[in-house]
């Protein structure tokens, strides 16, 4: 009797109840209307097991918020009250991994299903780092405070596969109908126990057009500065959901209007400090978003390959500059990149054969002449590697004519190709054969290594390569250097690069005017 004045004199004053987060709201497979076949077989077996075997056992989290949309969930989480080693007994090929949170994969073929105990809400026990960051936490509990742990309304939805019943501890289902994105607890407590939370509201928001509620989204801009303390691993693999969440471009937006696109994300700092970066990134997601949107799968190391090329590109630049041969060059400035990045990044070795294919393919591509070519279509990262090459080309680094050859060589049949061969090459002798009269103009690599072998002190060499990377015009006639003849003796002429630099700086300026 008292409770219901209490109750009412709530509603009267516009006071929300607060929800009973032990005393879940049950729903009915009538009410909700998810269909047991759109969940995953591999989940259902775990989950069913689990039960055979006594215990309890859901689809839990963004599955189940996702099935609820009509969205196909990404992948399917279930959550027990056995531990660990009891789900590994129930379970045919099972192996318990994690640490800071341990839970166990459950393998069915390539399939993987993620199968976690009800973590305790009790904070002893959990261990947090001096920021408020948990580091350890193993506590078991029950299923009111796992579902209290979890980060949003709408993803402490719990599918019984037995019953086909959703149970509802925070009130998620009317968020779903509210499409808002809405933090369980406190939003400033929750943030600083995990900052990554931060970017998990903004994705998951963008990623199903819903708002994120205003208590939720206030602290972000206040605690933006948590995701500092972050593991890079655990940012990285952030930054790969976000890439691949189908709306990146949106989740970018976003970010940017919450200032934290830049200096959060390692995997995309890499891409943003460079002069192209930014274009490669956002054409980079664009293309993810609309290949997702078809249905189609996205290659991590194809992304990697974009978001690394600009530096990886500077860095063959820089390389060709001090006299590398281009094959030498990229290979090595691959090495270099995909060394320290990937380190930093984590990228997974897996990967890395495939970036380096497919930036090596960059230069194979150009050469069309010869029956190499016909090699190159059988090279496992051809495909990708062309579409790379695509996409360079449509932000304007790569003649589209070289792209269009290679669309058509790939279309037409064995005899057209071999024509397409001789053809290219008939067309790069007639070339060779127009320029034999011309004198022959030297590389920027070759006027540098000659300008070098002259240079005398450190300051001279430091000059040259000013003088040659910043100020010489590669496209005005230099006819000053040429190379030593071989049997000529080696002379050293100390300063004498400095005039030659003088002459040729009046040369360009004659020819410029
Ligand atoms: P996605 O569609 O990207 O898979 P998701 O919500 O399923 O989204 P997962 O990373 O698969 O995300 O996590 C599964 C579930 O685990 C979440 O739905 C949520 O209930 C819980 N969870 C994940 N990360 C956190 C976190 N940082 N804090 C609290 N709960 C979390
Ligand atoms: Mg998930």
């Amino acid at each position: 009797m008292f409770k219901n004045i209490i109750d009412y004199t709530r509603n009267l004053w516009g006071f929300k109840k607060k929800p009973d987060i032990k005393k879940p709201r049950v729903i009915t497979r009538d009410e909700h209307g998810i269909d047991r076949r759109q969940v995953s077989r591999e989940a259902l077996r775990t989950c069913e097991n689990l039960q055979a075997a006594g215990f309890e056992a859901y689809v839990v989290g963004g599955a189940v918020r996702d099935l609820l949309l009509g969205v196909t969930p990404k992948d399917f989480d279930v959550v027990t009250n056995a531990t660990p080693e009891q789900i590994k007994r129930c379970q045919r090929r099972a192996i318990i991994i994690g640490r800071r949170f341990r839970l166990v994969h459950v393998m069915f073929g390539r399939e993987i299903i993620e199968c976690s105990t009800f973590r305790a809400l009790s904070h002893e026990g959990v261990q947090k780092d001096r920021a408020g960051r948990v580091v350890d936490d193993n506590v078991f509990g029950e299923m009111w405070e796992d579902a209290a742990r979890r980060d949003f309304t709408i993803n402490a939805l719990y599918y019984d596969p037995s019953t086909q019943e959703v149970i509802d501890y925070h009130n998620g289902m009317q968020d779903i109908e509210n499409r808002v994105v809405r933090m369980i607890g406190d939003p400033y407590d929750r943030y600083r126990e995990d900052p990554v939370r931060m970017l998990r509201a903004v994705r998951i928001a963008s990623k199903l057009h819903f708002d994120v509620d205003e208590a939720t989204l206030a602290p972000i801009a206040k605690q933006a500065h948590l995701l500092g303390n972050v593991p890079e691993a655990r940012l990285f693999d952030e930054a790969m959901k976000l890439l691949t969440c189908g709306e990146a471009c949106l989740c970018m937006e976003k970010l940017r209007q919450l200032h934290l696109d830049r200096n959060v994300l390692p995997l995309l700092d890499v891409a943003l400090k460079e002069p192209n970066g930014e274009k490669f990134l956002n054409h980079a997601m664009k293309r993810t978003d609309e290949r997702i949107g078809m249905g189609k799968k996205v290659s991590p190391s194809f992304l990697f390959a974009t978001l690394l090329w600009p530096l990886t590109h500077r860095q063959f630049e820089e390389r060709l500059a001090r006299g590398e041969g281009q094959m030498m060059a990229m290979i090595e400035a691959a090495r270099s990149v995909l060394k320290k990045q990937g380190e930093r990044l984590a990228i997974q070795n897996r990967y890395v054969e495939d970036i380096q294919t497919i930036w090596l393919l960059q230069l194979k591509l150009l050469r069309r002449s010869s029956k190499a070519a016909l090699g190159l279509l059988n090279i496992p990262k051809f495909r990708a590697g062309y579409d790379f090459m695509l996409l360079r080309s449509q932000l304007g680094f790569v003649d589209a004519e070289i792209v269009d050859w290679w669309t058509k060589f790939q279309e037409v049949g064995e005899e057209a190709r071999l024509e397409m061969i001789r053809l290219e090459a008939e067309k790069n002798q007639q070339a060779r054969k127009s320029r034999r009269g011309e004198p022959k103009k030297p590389s920027k690599a070759q006027i540098k290594k000659q300008l070098m072998k002259e240079a005398d002190s450190w300051q001279e060499v430091r000059d040259i390569e000013n003088f040659v990377d910043h100020e010489f015009d590669e496209d005005v006639p230099f006819a000053l250097i040429e190379t030593k003849p071989a049997d000529k003796p080696k002379r050293r002429r100390r300063s004498s690069w400095k005039g030659r630099r003088r002459v040729a700086r009046q040369a360009q300026e004659g020819s410029n005017q």
